[in-house]
């Protein structure tokens, strides 16, 4: 894995693009999601990878003891041998991201092997990856305790640390996990993450428990449509070829365009237009993942861009995955709801993330904290924003007749 500038890969990229008067700037924020083992936390800005681990297996060497363990187990017990092919069954799933049922199989594993810390540390990444971070901490304090610095257990625990906001215990669990592991492939970027989230901590609009989280999708400059702008020129793609695509997609783009521009209480609004070329926002659709990711970027749902000249934007685009990053599975409507609304929400002039993981507008929307509605931080955040602009007596009816 390569890191870039001392951060860690799943940054934020902001290039600066010169185009003509060199004035433009692109700003382009990866679309967010779990993949597997790591996330891209996106803290103010500042580009925090989290590490979630799996224990793989048990012939790791890291859960050597275990390996030692379920050789003993084949010829003991009978049980025993059935908690190791539930490890392995719940393994498959957690690698296919359907954590709650690995959950439910790991729970069993765990009652028929309870001192079994490896089963006890994947149970928490499945607790973790639906989205119960307090049960999730409770299974990796499990497996700590049978197996203490356990590193998958230590990097998981700072991961739930960073996931709800607490950035100095998160930077404790990782500094423990460096010295526990000074020689591990992870540990030079632990040691990034450390380093960026030192800098993230104390940034304004880091409190998760703020009204609203102004000032951090503003910490790197203000952008907003200009008012002349307005109705924004909306063009969705219809995704005729698009694999996996179905319509209620597209209903839910249209109802995460309602729900942001009733959230400024109507001082914005869009209309759709039928060209391409007529429009401010082009939003598409894809079925292939590395049309939302860029490089050094890991990204998965959607990916967001725009065009901005001295804090106006000029033009954006948006682009949502119709199918999961991992496997040829579907998505739900609620998963497309909730990438649209934190794309939409990048477009709007939202540059940044929360840190409260119940926002829209978290790091990653691949959490069941996450609702497909925006929160009350959302609203505020975004009302905030286009709070000095006049409010819209009549918005404009959202369709644009074809020419
Ligand atoms: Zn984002």
């Amino acid at each position: 894995m390569t890191l870039q500038n001392g951060l860690p890969v799943f940054s934020l990229t902001q290039d600066k693009i010169l185009r003509g008067n060199k004035a433009y700037k692109t700003v382009t924020t990866p679309g967010q999601s779990l993949l597997k083992r790591q996330l891209a936390l996106l803290n103010n800005l500042t580009g925090v990878l989290l590490l979630v681990h799996l224990v793989a297996g048990f012939n790791l060497p890291v859960v050597a003891e275990t390996a030692s363990n379920f050789e003993h187990m084949r010829t003991t017990s009978n049980e025993q041998t059935q908690a190791r092919q539930l490890f392995i069954e719940a393994l498959l799933l957690l690698r296919e991201n359907k954590a709650f049922a690995a959950r439910q199989i790991l729970e069993r594993a765990a009652e028929l092997e309870p001192d079994n810390a490896a089963i006890h540390c994947n149970l928490g990444l499945a607790y973790q990856n639906s989205g119960n971070v307090t049960q999730a901490m409770h299974e990796f304090a499990n497996a700590l305790k049978l197996k203490p610095n356990m590193p998958e257990a230590t990097l998981n625990t700072a991961g739930c640390y960073q996931s709800i906001g607490k950035t100095q215990e998160a930077i404790e669990w990782y500094k423990k996990y460096v010295h526990n592991n000074p020689h591990a492939p992870e540990t030079k970027q632990v040691k990034d993450i450390i380093k960026a989230l030192e800098i993230s901590l104390g940034k304004p609009g880091s409190d998760p428990s703020c009204a609203d989280y102004f000032d951090s999708i503003t910490g790197e400059g203000t952008y907003r449509w200009p008012s002349t702008s307005l109705p924004i020129k909306v063009f969705i793609d219809p995704a005729e070829d698009v694999e996996a695509f179905r319509e209620s997609f597209h209903q839910a783009l249209l109802e995460s365009f309602d729900a942001w521009m009733l959230a400024t209480q109507n001082r914005l609004a869009y209309v759709l237009v039928q060209e391409k070329s007529q429009a401010n926002i082009i939003c598409e659709w894809t079925s292939n993942p590395q049309e939302v990711s860029e490089a050094n970027t890991q990204s998965e749902r959607g990916m967001a861009h725009i065009y901005a000249k001295d804090g106006n934007i000029r033009h954006a685009t948006v682009k949502i995955l119709t199918r999961p990053m991992l496997d040829q599975g579907s998505v739900s409507d609620d998963d497309i709801k909730k990438a649209c609304l934190h794309e939409l929400g990048h477009v709007l002039g939202l540059q940044g993330h929360s840190t409260n993981n119940h926002d829209v507008m978290f790091f990653t929307v691949d959490t069941s904290t996450v609702w497909p509605v925006l929160s009350k931080r959302d609203k505020a955040t975004i009302a905030r924003l286009y709070e000095k602009y006049p409010k819209l007596a009549d918005p404009t009816p959202p369709v644009v007749p074809p020419q």
